[in-house]
């Protein structure tokens, strides 16, 4: 039977390889979903694909499953970064959730000129997207880095990876997405509520490796425009067709 409840762990997963859970997953399987022994887990670790698991012990303190069968292999994302200024705790919450979702494969906070929190709880945010990965069913986890400075970013940039920076000044114009179709790397870039700075934006223009663009003919909070972003670029460049 495929199991209901899917769970990410940090242990390899092969046939009849045996997983061990800590107190907390223990908890939550035995003591809030009630399972037995017999019953079935879907596991995935971010490497190995996903796995149906059997439990074949229960404890309080912890737990046994054994994998059995694999139900899906590993489904990597498009090689596909999202930058953008951290802002309010549940909105930020929300940006990580949705990226995971929408097939980012790494998030990246940074501080800008006008960004409103200097400070982020990365290991908060990294439990967000596993809890993301957990529920719609990808079988890989984004890391989400530490909050970085967009400039030292940007001086320290790969060339090969194109940047598509969303730039509020365009807004009503025509969106201006990139014409070509190839798969290569590529990051999205949104800022924070307050914009960018003139000095970011005239340096993120000055970038060969940039590609500004335009989301229509309205303002976005960094929220929706983070989710309209990774949907264009899906769309266009992404494992979306
Ligand atoms: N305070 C800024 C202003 O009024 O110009 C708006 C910043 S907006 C809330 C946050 C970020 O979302 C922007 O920095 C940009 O990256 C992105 N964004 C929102 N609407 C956009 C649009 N229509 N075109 C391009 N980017 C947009």
């Amino acid at each position: 039977m495929t199991a209901k409840i899917r769970l990410y762990v940090q242990q390899p997963l092969g046939e009849g390889q045996p997983v061990s859970l800590p107190q907390a997953q223990a908890h939550y399987l035995f003591g809030v979903m009630r399972l037995r022994a017999g019953d079935t887990v879907a596991l995935f670790n971010g490497t190995d694909g996903e796995w149906q698991a059997e439990v074949t012990e229960v404890g309080k303190k912890g737990g046994t499953l054994v994998c059995r069968l694999q139900s899906a292999p590993l489904q990597m994302p498009p090689d596909l970064w999202l930058l953008f200024a951290p802002i309010k705790k549940a909105r930020t919450d929300f940006i990580v959730e949705k990226a995971t979702e929408m097939g980012a494969r790494r998030i990246m906070p940074v501080g800008t000129d006008h960004t409103n929190s200097e400070r982020i709880r990365q290991d908060r945010l990294q439990a967000h997207a596993v809890e993301a990965a957990e529920q719609c069913g990808g079988t890989y986890v984004p890391e989400v880095t530490d909050l970085q400075r967009l400039d030292r970013l940007l001086s320290d940039w790969p060339e090969e990876r194109r940047l598509m920076f969303c730039d509020e000044a365009k807004v009503g114009e025509t969106l201006g997405l990139p014409t070509e179709t190839k798969p290569g790397p590529w990051a999205v870039l949104i800022g924070p509520e307050g914009g960018f700075s003139r000095a970011e934006r005239e340096r993120l223009h000055g970038l060969a490796f940039t590609h500004p663009i335009s989301l229509g003919p309205r303002i976005l909070r960094a929220d929706t425009a983070a989710v309209a972003a990774l949907t264009l670029w899906q769309e266009h460049l992404g494992d979306w067709t």
